[in-house]
């Protein structure tokens, strides 16, 4: 089997969010779709190993916030690289409790749906929660955020816990050759000086000793203690 087959498939960008009890989490989710229009369902399919599973199992709803292609590192690093069990990933964040109650992230989010389980599939891995949707708005203006997108212009990584993770994305190597890049071992992301980072204005050329020392990862905010050499 070829597995590259599997990675043609395209996806959106998503936070997932539930509560139990006074808990509230919510994690990056690619695998999220609608099943059904009439009644409107949806899907999502969840570690069960995560936050966000336990919370789901037992309240029993989730949300579905639609992310836009301005979403920042800082909000893929909270949701996507981060354990609700150590941080309280909403504190600095744009949210609302939703007639569900479960919280709604509204930062950079352009809608969101708010669904009440009706199935449960066990994955084995995961579950994948089927929601009677039960209300929805659209909040915001602008491009949702894809997966291709994500990968391709913001350099982001797979988690070893999502769906799709392939094993294959922390292995890239720059032409400068592995022993001058550096790569993170929170979620994989690799600092290439010949690519520098851009988008907060390291030009290419950079080595990773001489990066500021309050430079942190683009894709999860780990400081630089947390880089191996390659
Ligand atoms: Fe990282």
């Amino acid at each position: 089997m070829d597995r590259n087959a599997l990675k043609s498939l395209s996806y959106g960008l998503y936070i997932v969010s539930s509560y139990k009890g006074d808990k509230l989490n919510g994690q990056i989710v690619n695998t999220a779709f609608q099943t059904t229009s009439r009644p409107p369902t949806i899907a999502v399919s969840i570690n069960k190993d995560n936050l966000t599973h336990e919370c789901i199992v037992a309240s029993k709803v989730f949300s579905v916030s639609v992310l836009s292609e301005k979403t920042g590192m800082k909000t893929i690093g909270t949701f996507g690289f981060n354990c609700g069990r150590d941080i309280d990933k909403f504190k600095e964040f744009e949210y609302r409790i939703g007639i569900t109650k479960a919280p709604i992230v509204l930062t950079t989010a352009l809608a969101f749906i708010e669904a009440e389980v009706i199935h449960r599939v066990d994955l084995g891995t995961h579950s994948l929660f089927v929601g009677n949707a039960v209300a929805a708005e659209v909040v915001g203006q602008g491009t949702p955020l894809t997966y291709d997108y994500y990968h391709r212009t913001m350099g982001g990584k797979t988690p070893e816990k999502a769906a799709t993770f392939s094993g294959s994305d922390a292995k890239t190597e720059g032409p400068h050759g592995p022993s001058s890049s550096y790569v993170c071992t929170v979620c994989g992301y690799v600092y290439n000086p010949a690519t520098g980072d851009p988008r907060r204005n390291i030009t290419p050329g950079v080595a990773f000793a001489d990066l500021p020392q309050d430079w942190t990862c683009p894709v999860c905010g780990a400081g630089k203690e947390n880089f191996e050499k390659q």
